[in-house]
Protein backbone atom coordinates (compact mmCIF):
# COMPACT_ATOMS: atom_id res chain seq x y z
CA UNK A 1 0.00 0.00 0.00
CA UNK A 2 0.88 3.38 -0.96
CA UNK A 3 0.65 6.68 0.68
CA UNK A 4 -2.86 6.89 -0.70
CA UNK A 5 -3.76 10.10 0.19
CA UNK A 6 -0.76 11.07 -2.19
CA UNK A 7 -3.17 9.92 -4.91
CA UNK A 8 -4.80 11.96 -7.46
CA UNK A 9 -8.83 12.17 -7.46
CA UNK A 10 -9.96 9.76 -9.88
CA UNK A 11 -13.91 9.62 -9.81
CA UNK A 12 -16.08 11.94 -7.76
CA UNK A 13 -20.05 10.62 -7.37
CA UNK A 14 -21.52 13.89 -5.29
CA UNK A 15 -24.57 14.35 -3.92
CA UNK A 16 -26.17 11.01 -5.98
CA UNK A 17 -29.93 10.35 -5.00
CA UNK A 18 -31.79 7.11 -6.08
CA UNK A 19 -35.48 6.33 -5.44
CA UNK A 20 -37.44 3.23 -6.66
CA UNK A 21 -40.73 3.13 -6.00
CA UNK A 22 -41.33 3.24 -1.82
CA UNK A 23 -37.74 3.06 -1.50
CA UNK A 24 -35.43 5.70 -1.23
CA UNK A 25 -32.79 4.07 -1.81
CA UNK A 26 -29.42 6.79 -2.09
CA UNK A 27 -29.94 9.76 0.10
CA UNK A 28 -27.40 12.60 -0.97
CA UNK A 29 -24.39 9.85 -1.41
CA UNK A 30 -20.78 11.17 -1.75
CA UNK A 31 -17.55 9.19 -3.03
CA UNK A 32 -14.57 10.02 -3.49
CA UNK A 33 -12.21 6.96 -5.02
CA UNK A 34 -8.39 8.12 -6.12
CA UNK A 35 -6.30 6.38 -8.24
CA UNK A 36 -4.13 3.64 -6.50
CA UNK A 37 -6.61 3.07 -3.90
CA UNK A 38 -8.25 0.33 -2.57
CA UNK A 39 -11.54 2.02 -1.59
CA UNK A 40 -14.25 -0.04 0.75
CA UNK A 41 -17.72 0.58 0.67
CA UNK A 42 -19.06 -0.41 3.87
CA UNK A 43 -22.61 -1.19 4.97
CA UNK A 44 -25.27 -3.65 6.11
CA UNK A 45 -27.59 -5.35 4.16
CA UNK A 46 -30.10 -2.62 1.92
CA UNK A 47 -27.61 0.20 2.64
CA UNK A 48 -27.33 1.07 -0.75
CA UNK A 49 -24.07 -0.37 -1.26
CA UNK A 50 -25.05 -1.86 -4.91
CA UNK A 51 -27.61 0.50 -6.03
CA UNK A 52 -24.65 3.49 -5.96
CA UNK A 53 -22.21 1.10 -7.92
CA UNK A 54 -25.00 0.35 -10.39
CA UNK A 55 -25.44 4.00 -10.40
CA UNK A 56 -21.71 4.15 -11.22
CA UNK A 57 -22.21 1.34 -13.94
CA UNK A 58 -24.92 2.75 -15.47
CA UNK A 59 -27.05 -0.32 -14.80
CA UNK A 60 -29.06 2.12 -13.14
CA UNK A 61 -28.93 6.47 -13.34
CA UNK A 62 -29.35 8.39 -10.82
CA UNK A 63 -32.17 10.89 -9.62
CA UNK A 64 -29.71 13.83 -8.64
CA UNK A 65 -26.11 14.21 -8.70
CA UNK A 66 -23.04 14.57 -10.46
CA UNK A 67 -20.17 12.00 -11.64
CA UNK A 68 -16.95 13.35 -12.28
CA UNK A 69 -14.05 11.28 -13.56
CA UNK A 70 -10.37 12.30 -13.76
CA UNK A 71 -12.16 16.07 -13.24
CA UNK A 72 -14.79 15.88 -15.68
CA UNK A 73 -18.27 15.28 -15.41
CA UNK A 74 -19.73 12.39 -16.83
CA UNK A 75 -23.09 11.08 -18.45
CA UNK A 76 -23.27 7.33 -17.64
CA UNK A 77 -26.44 6.92 -19.10
CA UNK A 78 -25.86 2.47 -19.29
CA UNK A 79 -23.39 0.12 -19.52
CA UNK A 80 -21.58 1.05 -22.41
CA UNK A 81 -20.96 4.54 -21.13
CA UNK A 82 -19.26 3.33 -18.08
CA UNK A 83 -17.42 1.30 -20.09
CA UNK A 84 -15.97 4.04 -22.24
CA UNK A 85 -15.37 6.23 -18.83
CA UNK A 86 -13.19 3.56 -17.64
CA UNK A 87 -15.28 1.50 -15.31
CA UNK A 88 -15.37 -1.78 -14.85
CA UNK A 89 -17.84 -4.04 -12.33
CA UNK A 90 -17.12 -7.15 -11.05
CA UNK A 91 -20.68 -8.06 -9.79
CA UNK A 92 -21.15 -10.48 -7.14
CA UNK A 93 -22.85 -12.98 -9.31
CA UNK A 94 -20.44 -13.58 -12.05
CA UNK A 95 -21.80 -13.42 -15.68
CA UNK A 96 -19.96 -15.15 -17.87
CA UNK A 97 -21.07 -17.58 -19.98
CA UNK A 98 -20.50 -21.08 -19.14
CA UNK A 99 -19.67 -23.04 -21.94
CA UNK A 100 -17.93 -20.61 -23.75
CA UNK A 101 -14.18 -19.93 -23.49
CA UNK A 102 -12.08 -17.85 -21.65
CA UNK A 103 -11.20 -15.97 -24.68
CA UNK A 104 -14.59 -15.70 -25.85
CA UNK A 105 -15.99 -14.48 -22.82
CA UNK A 106 -12.89 -11.70 -22.73
CA UNK A 107 -13.53 -10.41 -26.44
CA UNK A 108 -17.43 -11.07 -26.49
CA UNK A 109 -19.29 -8.49 -28.55
CA UNK A 110 -15.42 -6.87 -29.83
CA UNK A 111 -14.20 -10.18 -31.24
CA UNK A 112 -11.17 -9.38 -33.30
CA UNK A 113 -12.22 -10.12 -37.07
CA UNK A 114 -10.45 -11.29 -40.10
CA UNK A 115 -12.25 -11.11 -43.58
CA UNK A 116 -15.84 -11.50 -42.39
CA UNK A 117 -14.84 -14.12 -39.42
CA UNK A 118 -13.48 -14.33 -36.07
CA UNK A 119 -10.35 -14.44 -35.81
CA UNK A 120 -9.69 -17.25 -33.19
CA UNK A 121 -5.90 -17.59 -33.44
CA UNK A 122 -5.43 -13.59 -32.89
CA UNK A 123 -8.28 -13.79 -29.67
CA UNK A 124 -6.69 -16.69 -28.10
CA UNK A 125 -3.19 -15.41 -28.51
CA UNK A 126 -4.06 -11.78 -27.31
CA UNK A 127 -6.25 -13.60 -24.16
CA UNK A 128 -3.36 -15.32 -23.24
CA UNK A 129 -0.95 -12.49 -23.28
CA UNK A 130 -3.46 -10.94 -20.71
CA UNK A 131 -3.98 -14.14 -18.78
CA UNK A 132 0.06 -14.56 -18.34
CA UNK A 133 1.03 -11.13 -17.52
CA UNK A 134 -0.99 -11.28 -14.61
CA UNK A 135 0.41 -15.39 -14.04
CA UNK A 136 -3.31 -16.56 -13.97
CA UNK A 137 -2.49 -19.99 -14.34
CA UNK A 138 -5.43 -20.52 -17.14
CA UNK A 139 -5.85 -21.57 -20.20
CA UNK A 140 -7.88 -19.25 -23.13
CA UNK A 141 -8.94 -21.95 -24.75
CA UNK A 142 -10.47 -23.41 -21.63
CA UNK A 143 -14.18 -23.66 -20.92
CA UNK A 144 -15.35 -21.04 -18.60
CA UNK A 145 -17.32 -24.41 -16.61
CA UNK A 146 -14.40 -25.94 -16.01
CA UNK A 147 -13.18 -23.17 -14.03
CA UNK A 148 -13.17 -22.83 -10.10
CA UNK A 149 -15.32 -19.81 -9.08
CA UNK A 150 -11.78 -17.91 -8.14
CA UNK A 151 -10.78 -18.36 -11.67
CA UNK A 152 -14.03 -17.39 -12.93
CA UNK A 153 -13.15 -14.41 -10.89
CA UNK A 154 -9.66 -13.88 -12.14
CA UNK A 155 -11.22 -13.72 -16.03
CA UNK A 156 -13.84 -11.45 -14.74
CA UNK A 157 -10.59 -9.11 -13.69
CA UNK A 158 -8.68 -10.11 -17.86
CA UNK A 159 -11.62 -8.97 -18.62
CA UNK A 160 -12.05 -5.28 -17.03
CA UNK A 161 -7.62 -5.15 -17.36
CA UNK A 162 -8.53 -5.36 -21.48
CA UNK A 163 -10.79 -2.76 -21.57
CA UNK A 164 -8.49 -0.26 -19.75
CA UNK A 165 -10.56 0.11 -17.09
CA UNK A 166 -9.25 2.47 -14.71
CA UNK A 167 -12.09 2.62 -12.18
CA UNK A 168 -12.62 -1.63 -10.95
CA UNK A 169 -15.39 -2.10 -8.39
CA UNK A 170 -15.70 -5.62 -6.93
CA UNK A 171 -19.02 -6.28 -5.37
CA UNK A 172 -17.90 -8.91 -2.60
CA UNK A 173 -15.21 -11.21 -4.32
CA UNK A 174 -14.72 -13.39 -1.65
CA UNK A 175 -17.66 -14.59 -0.60
CA UNK A 176 -17.36 -18.31 -1.98
CA UNK A 177 -13.57 -18.19 -2.39
CA UNK A 178 -10.79 -20.16 -0.19
CA UNK A 179 -7.89 -18.12 1.43
CA UNK A 180 -5.14 -19.10 -1.16
CA UNK A 181 -7.59 -17.62 -3.67
CA UNK A 182 -8.01 -14.71 -1.50
CA UNK A 183 -4.25 -14.21 -1.19
CA UNK A 184 -3.71 -14.44 -5.02
CA UNK A 185 -6.82 -11.89 -5.61
CA UNK A 186 -4.97 -10.01 -3.18
CA UNK A 187 -1.78 -9.83 -4.78
CA UNK A 188 -3.48 -9.29 -8.35
CA UNK A 189 -5.33 -6.39 -6.89
CA UNK A 190 -2.08 -4.51 -5.61
CA UNK A 191 -0.27 -5.07 -8.99
CA UNK A 192 -3.54 -2.87 -10.47
CA UNK A 193 -3.25 -0.20 -7.70
CA UNK A 194 0.58 0.07 -8.54
CA UNK A 195 -0.44 1.14 -12.09
CA UNK A 196 -2.69 3.73 -10.80
CA UNK A 197 -6.26 1.57 -11.24
CA UNK A 198 -8.78 2.75 -8.20
CA UNK A 199 -10.50 -0.17 -6.66
CA UNK A 200 -13.97 -0.05 -5.34
CA UNK A 201 -14.26 -3.19 -2.89
CA UNK A 202 -17.12 -4.13 -1.67
CA UNK A 203 -17.20 -6.12 1.49
CA UNK A 204 -18.53 -6.84 4.97
CA UNK A 205 -15.15 -8.94 6.33
CA UNK A 206 -13.40 -6.58 8.65
CA UNK A 207 -10.10 -8.59 8.33
CA UNK A 208 -10.37 -7.77 4.59
CA UNK A 209 -10.61 -4.35 4.81
CA UNK A 210 -7.49 -3.91 7.25
CA UNK A 211 -5.35 -6.09 5.01
CA UNK A 212 -6.33 -4.65 1.18
CA UNK A 213 -8.02 -0.95 1.81
CA UNK A 214 -6.94 2.26 1.99
CA UNK A 215 -9.91 3.91 2.61
CA UNK A 216 -13.32 2.73 3.88
CA UNK A 217 -16.73 4.24 3.39
CA UNK A 218 -19.88 3.70 5.36
CA UNK A 219 -23.33 3.71 4.55
CA UNK A 220 -26.40 3.20 6.12
CA UNK A 221 -29.91 3.59 5.03
CA UNK A 222 -29.66 4.87 1.67
CA UNK A 223 -27.39 7.49 3.38
CA UNK A 224 -23.46 8.47 3.52
CA UNK A 225 -21.99 7.98 7.29
CA UNK A 226 -18.78 9.04 6.80
CA UNK A 227 -14.99 7.85 5.11
CA UNK A 228 -12.35 7.03 6.56
CA UNK A 229 -8.31 5.84 6.67
CA UNK A 230 -8.50 2.19 7.22
CA UNK A 231 -5.27 2.60 9.59
CA UNK A 232 -6.44 5.20 11.82
CA UNK A 233 -9.83 3.72 12.59
CA UNK A 234 -11.20 0.33 14.47
CA UNK A 235 -13.33 -2.48 13.79
CA UNK A 236 -15.60 -1.27 16.33
CA UNK A 237 -15.76 2.33 15.37
CA UNK A 238 -16.87 1.31 11.89
CA UNK A 239 -19.29 -1.44 13.19
CA UNK A 240 -20.73 1.58 15.15
CA UNK A 241 -21.21 3.56 11.96
CA UNK A 242 -22.35 0.78 10.16
CA UNK A 243 -25.12 0.27 12.55
CA UNK A 244 -25.88 3.53 13.79
CA UNK A 245 -25.45 2.90 17.80
CA UNK A 246 -22.84 0.95 19.90
CA UNK A 247 -21.89 -2.17 20.31
CA UNK A 248 -22.47 -2.78 23.73
CA UNK A 249 -25.89 -2.82 24.09
CA UNK A 250 -26.48 -4.50 20.62
CA UNK A 251 -27.33 -8.10 22.15
CA UNK A 252 -28.89 -9.10 25.42
CA UNK A 253 -27.22 -12.14 25.73
CA UNK A 254 -29.33 -15.04 28.31
CA UNK A 255 -25.45 -17.02 28.91
CA UNK A 256 -22.69 -14.79 29.05
CA UNK A 257 -20.55 -17.53 30.56
CA UNK A 258 -20.61 -19.81 27.96
CA UNK A 259 -18.44 -22.27 29.22
CA UNK A 260 -20.66 -23.14 32.11
CA UNK A 261 -23.69 -23.03 30.42
CA UNK A 262 -25.25 -26.13 29.76
CA UNK A 263 -24.20 -28.26 26.69
CA UNK A 264 -26.61 -28.09 23.86
CA UNK A 265 -24.94 -30.75 21.20
CA UNK A 266 -22.38 -33.00 21.83
CA UNK A 267 -20.15 -35.08 19.36
CA UNK A 268 -17.93 -38.21 20.34
CA UNK A 269 -15.72 -39.87 17.93
CA UNK A 270 -18.14 -39.57 15.06
CA UNK A 271 -16.21 -41.41 12.28
CA UNK A 272 -16.79 -41.42 8.42
CA UNK A 273 -14.24 -43.95 6.54
CA UNK A 274 -12.59 -41.66 4.33
CA UNK A 275 -14.12 -38.59 4.92
CA UNK A 276 -13.80 -38.09 8.57
CA UNK A 277 -11.96 -39.79 11.58
CA UNK A 278 -12.68 -39.35 15.26
CA UNK A 279 -14.49 -35.71 15.37
CA UNK A 280 -15.55 -34.58 19.06
CA UNK A 281 -16.23 -31.25 20.38
CA UNK A 282 -19.47 -29.91 21.92
CA UNK A 283 -21.68 -26.53 21.94
CA UNK A 284 -22.81 -24.82 25.05
CA UNK A 285 -25.83 -22.94 25.29
CA UNK A 286 -25.31 -19.64 23.90
CA UNK A 287 -22.07 -20.65 22.64
CA UNK A 288 -20.71 -19.73 18.65
CA UNK A 289 -18.41 -22.16 18.16
CA UNK A 290 -16.22 -21.74 14.97
CA UNK A 291 -14.73 -24.59 12.57
CA UNK A 292 -11.36 -24.11 11.07
CA UNK A 293 -9.98 -26.02 7.99
CA UNK A 294 -9.08 -25.88 4.65
CA UNK A 295 -11.31 -26.44 1.89
CA UNK A 296 -11.80 -30.15 1.67
CA UNK A 297 -11.09 -30.73 5.40
CA UNK A 298 -14.31 -32.31 5.62
CA UNK A 299 -16.34 -29.79 7.61
CA UNK A 300 -19.39 -29.39 5.73
CA UNK A 301 -19.46 -33.48 5.70
CA UNK A 302 -19.41 -33.25 9.62
CA UNK A 303 -21.99 -31.05 10.25
CA UNK A 304 -23.94 -32.65 7.35
CA UNK A 305 -23.46 -36.35 9.13
CA UNK A 306 -24.84 -34.66 12.06
CA UNK A 307 -27.41 -33.30 10.49
CA UNK A 308 -28.29 -36.54 9.31
CA UNK A 309 -28.01 -35.87 5.72
CA UNK A 310 -24.83 -38.20 5.59
CA UNK A 311 -24.22 -41.26 6.87
CA UNK A 312 -21.29 -41.87 9.53
CA UNK A 313 -20.61 -45.37 10.46
CA UNK A 314 -18.82 -44.80 14.53
CA UNK A 315 -19.37 -42.50 17.22
CA UNK A 316 -22.47 -40.57 18.89
CA UNK A 317 -24.26 -37.46 18.98
CA UNK A 318 -25.75 -35.89 22.29
CA UNK A 319 -28.51 -33.21 22.10
CA UNK A 320 -29.54 -31.42 25.78
CA UNK A 321 -27.76 -34.65 27.15
CA UNK A 322 -29.86 -37.35 25.33
CA UNK A 323 -28.31 -39.22 22.63
CA UNK A 324 -29.92 -38.74 19.33
CA UNK A 325 -29.07 -40.48 15.32
CA UNK A 326 -31.01 -38.73 12.78
CA UNK A 327 -31.33 -40.77 9.44
CA UNK A 328 -32.85 -37.78 7.46
CA UNK A 329 -32.69 -34.11 7.82
CA UNK A 330 -36.38 -34.07 8.65
CA UNK A 331 -36.07 -35.93 12.12
CA UNK A 332 -32.89 -33.11 13.11
CA UNK A 333 -34.97 -29.91 11.91
CA UNK A 334 -38.04 -31.30 13.94
CA UNK A 335 -35.27 -31.92 17.06
CA UNK A 336 -34.74 -28.37 16.34
CA UNK A 337 -31.70 -28.73 14.55
CA UNK A 338 -31.10 -26.30 11.50
CA UNK A 339 -28.71 -26.05 8.68
CA UNK A 340 -27.71 -23.30 6.39
CA UNK A 341 -25.61 -25.17 3.83
CA UNK A 342 -22.77 -24.07 2.10
CA UNK A 343 -24.19 -23.92 -1.68
CA UNK A 344 -27.42 -21.97 -0.20
CA UNK A 345 -28.82 -21.35 -4.00
CA UNK A 346 -28.21 -25.05 -5.00
CA UNK A 347 -28.86 -27.29 -1.03
CA UNK A 348 -30.46 -24.69 0.48
CA UNK A 349 -33.43 -23.21 -1.55
CA UNK A 350 -35.62 -24.22 -4.32
CA UNK A 351 -35.31 -20.97 -6.17
CA UNK A 352 -38.24 -21.70 -8.76
CA UNK A 353 -40.69 -21.68 -6.24
CA UNK A 354 -41.79 -18.71 -3.79
CA UNK A 355 -40.34 -17.18 -0.62
CA UNK A 356 -43.39 -18.23 1.54
CA UNK A 357 -42.99 -21.78 0.18
CA UNK A 358 -39.34 -21.89 0.62
CA UNK A 359 -39.63 -20.39 4.19
CA UNK A 360 -42.06 -22.93 5.51
CA UNK A 361 -40.58 -25.70 4.10
CA UNK A 362 -39.09 -27.41 6.74
P1 LIG B 1 -26.80 -3.22 -0.43
O1 LIG B 1 -26.09 -3.54 -1.70
O2 LIG B 1 -26.07 -2.26 0.44
O3 LIG B 1 -27.20 -4.45 0.32
P2 LIG B 1 -28.90 -2.29 -2.20
O4 LIG B 1 -28.27 -1.18 -2.94
O5 LIG B 1 -29.02 -3.59 -2.88
O6 LIG B 1 -28.17 -2.47 -0.80
O7 LIG B 1 -30.37 -1.85 -1.75
C1 LIG B 1 -30.67 -0.59 -1.15
C2 LIG B 1 -32.18 -0.48 -0.98
O8 LIG B 1 -32.79 -0.32 -2.26
C3 LIG B 1 -32.83 -1.70 -0.37
O9 LIG B 1 -33.88 -1.26 0.47
C4 LIG B 1 -33.34 -2.46 -1.55
O10 LIG B 1 -34.45 -3.23 -1.20
C5 LIG B 1 -33.72 -1.34 -2.50
N1 LIG B 1 -33.60 -1.74 -3.92
C6 LIG B 1 -32.47 -2.11 -4.56
N2 LIG B 1 -32.69 -2.34 -5.86
C7 LIG B 1 -34.03 -2.11 -6.05
C8 LIG B 1 -34.90 -2.17 -7.20
N3 LIG B 1 -34.42 -2.52 -8.40
N4 LIG B 1 -36.19 -1.87 -7.02
C9 LIG B 1 -36.66 -1.50 -5.81
N5 LIG B 1 -35.91 -1.41 -4.70
C10 LIG B 1 -34.60 -1.71 -4.80
MG1 LIG C 1 -25.41 -5.51 -2.46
Amino acid sequence: MGDILSGTTLLEMKHIHKKFPGVYALKDINFELRTGEVHALLGENGAGKSTLIKVLGGIYTADEGEIIINGKKVNIDGVKAAQANGVAIIHQELVLVPYMTVAENIFLGREPMSSGFVDKKKMNHDAQKLLDDYQMGIQANQLIKELTIAQQQMVEIVKAISYNSKILVMDEPTSSISDKEVAFLFKTMRSLTSKGVGIIYISHKMSELEEICDRVTVMRDGEYVGTEVVKNTTKDALIAMMVGRDLDNFYVRDYCDVEHAPIALEVKNLSRQGTFENISFSVHKGEILGFAGLVGAGRSEIMEAVFGARPYDAGQIFMNGDEVHFKNPMQAIKSGIALVPEDRKKQGLVLGNSVAFNLTLS
